[in-house]
């Protein structure tokens, strides 16, 4: 935060709390390696990495030099006209017990859906995968880790049944697929809602990688506007030069906030925390609105 040289700030990532392959720690100490200087931690339907994160960042010595600035996040799963979309919390307070209420029920639907997954795996000859994800869970007094298909994924690969991540769900996991169950999670109006009651922003996560044509995501990202919504990611490490201008456009005409996160969930040649997230000057971005972070 010193020299006025531009923050880097990546506002989405995610660690053993949801599918992310590293732990808090680990996760803190990359993001000190690569001299990240704010880091939201948004892990799928939950905010249990966050109170471990703080503790490090206040209580181990290898945090002890590191000015990383820690953002409190959630990336809540979203039922919309058939899709699932992703709705950020970014600088909530993980306290809430509204959010951590209705976190908690979103984390119940995903055990009853990881049984029904289970359920017609083993109806294709594979068994016990239920009992082998809960063994996966990083276990915590308050039970906040969240079961995803990306753990279901993991083991697939790991017992030999797949033979990468990818396979794993246009086999079975993904949409209609052989082990595929239709979730039913909160609607949009109701995740501003938690997340303003928190005290955070909402924010679209990822609308450029929705399977949808330009007409829908316009769509999306008015009614999201229309039900109190404050920003949408509109980069991406990995996104291309047209489809991050039109995020832009969608932002700007709509009065959107803009963020950006690199949606880290493990190190690998694509991936990396921080990396190419700059955004332009002609938008807001959405940390210079958050009420509880001042980061300047
Ligand atoms: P869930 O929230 O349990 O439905 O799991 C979704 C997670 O699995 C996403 O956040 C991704 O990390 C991963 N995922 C979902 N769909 C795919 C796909 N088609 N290919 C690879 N990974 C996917
Ligand atoms: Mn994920
Ligand atoms: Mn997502
Ligand atoms: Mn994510």
């Amino acid at each position: 935060m010193q020299n006025n040289a531009p923050l880097k700030i990546d506002l989405h990532s995610h660690t053993h709390y949801s599918d992310g392959k590293l732990s808090v720690r680990e996760l803190l100490l990359r993001a000190t390696q690569m001299q990240v200087d704010v880091l939201a931690i948004t892990d799928h339907d939950s905010v249990g990495a966050i109170s471990p994160a703080l503790d490090l960042l206040e209580q181990d010595d290898a945090f002890k030099n590191s000015s990383l600035r820690l953002i409190s996040g959630c990336e809540i799963s979203c039922s919309w006209h058939g899709f699932e979309i992703h709705i950020l919390g970014l600088d909530v307070d993980h306290r809430c017990p509204v959010l951590l209420d209705r976190l908690n029920s979103q984390l119940q639907r995903r055990i009853e859906r990881a049984q029904r997954i289970s359920e017609k795996l083993s109806k294709c000859g594979i068994d016990d995968m239920f009992t082998q994800v809960k063994e996966l869970m990083v276990s915590d007094q308050n039970q906040t880790a969240c079961m995803s298909r990306a753990h279901f994924a993991n083991i697939l690969v790991e017992r030999g049944v797949c033979t990468n991540f990818d396979q794993a769900f246009r086999q079975y996991l993904g949409k209609n697929k052989r082990a595929y169950v239709k979730p039913q999670w909160v609607d949009i109006a109701s995740a501003v809602e938690w997340i303003q009651q928190a005290g955070g922003k909402a924010v679209i996560a990822h609308p450029f990688r929705y399977d949808m044509t330009t007409k829908w995501l316009r769509r999306l990202c008015s009614e999201f506007k229309a039900v109190g919504g404050d920003g949408m990611e509109v980069q991406h490490p990995n996104l291309d030069v047209k489809r991050h201008k039109l995020m832009l456009e969608i932002a700007k005409e709509l009065g959107l906030c803009a963020s950006a996160g690199s949606d880290f969930h493990a190190p690998s040649r694509w991936t990396e925390l921080g990396r190419r997230l700059n955004l332009p000057d002609d938008v807001t971005p959405i940390w210079q609105t958050f009420d509880r972070t001042q980061l300047s």
